[in-house]
């Protein structure tokens, strides 16, 4: 039996206990925003979703995120994504599963994932400013050449208050995380003091770097040290998305105990195609918890992906906190706690 159904009990998910239902249309009820957890209401930031256009995205790529969408969705997998990609649909899906705040990505990666601009993120969040921020991005593939013009694109980008953070992933744009060269990104961090996001761990998207230098954490351990005054988030906790495991999680638990500027995020990794079970999902809020790190860890899902899969990331999310004993005040810091401090962003309830 499927141990997550058994706390729905407990577990309120915002809409009325329509669960079953979550992968088909929209709620229909009115309930307050945030998750219900042990009794308490807990507003959610889900720190890690991804706004844009179907067309920008590289045709292999389109193929991967089509086959996700639960059927019928995938044989229109172009409106499917159109409608959840926009602000409003993202909007929609926050609103299906509860999330108060979230945090949209601008991502410079032609070769793999594709491209959305700093320009269509921040446009996107003006569509609701204390709901929606976003991670600016750069271009870092003509980085030899063209290394001040791209870092002071991305330093206006960081200029607008709604711009709070910086959004990296090595393996999808090709550079290692060990090369200095790249490491004036991370200066500018600390100097603006805007938190960076990095993607670690292995891919599925086809073209990726597989290789250690650009997917295990281990390899950031110098700029984490070089820079103590930014701060590195270790997006998906290193996991292995090919193997379906845990992978570079306890480098990441390593690096966390061993830098106060390091924090960890668990998205995508607990999704039902990346862990059917649930067991790897709660097995890092278990190991994180146990290493005594709880006030570093900030949720994401990495939606929308497909309609509901923002909701349903956030069920087995807080399925996995309940299950591996998280108190209220502790699942309300991994919620939105951490966020709120680490980004210095006003909660909302
Ligand atoms: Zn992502």
């Amino acid at each position: 039996m499927d141990k997550t159904r058994t706390l729905g009990s407990v577990f309120r998910h915002g809409l009325c206990g329509l669960w079953l239902l979550s992968f088909i249309g929209s709620s229909g009820c009115d309930t307050p925003r945030g998750v219900e957890y042990l009794g308490k209401r807990l507003p959610v930031v889900d720190m890690h979703l991804h706004p844009g256009e179907w067309e920008g995205i590289p045709d292999d790529t389109k193929k991967v995120i089509g086959s996700r969408f639960p059927f019928p969705f995938g044989l229109t997998a172009k409106q499917t994504a159109g409608g959840i990609l926009s602000a409003e649909g993202i909007l929609a899906e926050m609103d299906k599963g509860g999330v108060t705040q979230s945090v949209l990505y601008a991502v410079y990666a032609p070769r793999t994932v594709g491209i959305t601009t700093n320009e269509w993120v921040l446009a996107d969040t003006q569509k609701a400013p204390e709901r929606l921020f976003g991670l600016a991005s750069l271009r870092v593939d003509m980085f030899q050449i063209d290394r001040d013009a791209e870092l002071a694109r991305l330093r206006s980008a960081l200029s607008h208050p709604s711009m709070i953070g910086i959004k990296l992933a090595h393996a999808h744009q090709h550079f290692r995380m060990d090369d200095p060269l790249y490491f004036g990104i991370y200066q500018l961090a600390a100097e603006l003091k805007k938190p960076v996001y990095l993607h670690t761990g292995s891919s599925p998207f086809p073209g990726t770097s597989s290789e250690p230098p650009y997917t295990d954490p281990t390899y950031l351990e110098e700029a984490i040290k070089r820079y103590p005054g930014a701060s590195f988030i270790l997006g998906h906790l290193g996991y292995d998305f090919i193997d379906k495991k845990l992978g570079a999680l306890d480098a990441c638990i390593r690096l966390a105990k061993a830098y106060p500027n390091v924090y960890l995020e668990p998205s995508a990794l607990g999704s039902r195609g990346s862990d059917p079970t649930g067991e790897n999902l709660r097995q890092a809020m278990a190991r994180m918890r146990e290493a005594g790190l709880v006030d570093r860890i900030i949720y994401g899902s990495d939606g929308p992906q497909s309609p509901g899969f923002v909701r349903d990331y956030l069920y087995r999310t807080v399925s996995a906190l309940l299950a591996t004993g998280y108190t209220v005040d502790e699942a309300q810091a991994v919620l939105a706690g951490n966020f709120a401090r680490v980004f210095n962003v006003p909660a909302l309830k």
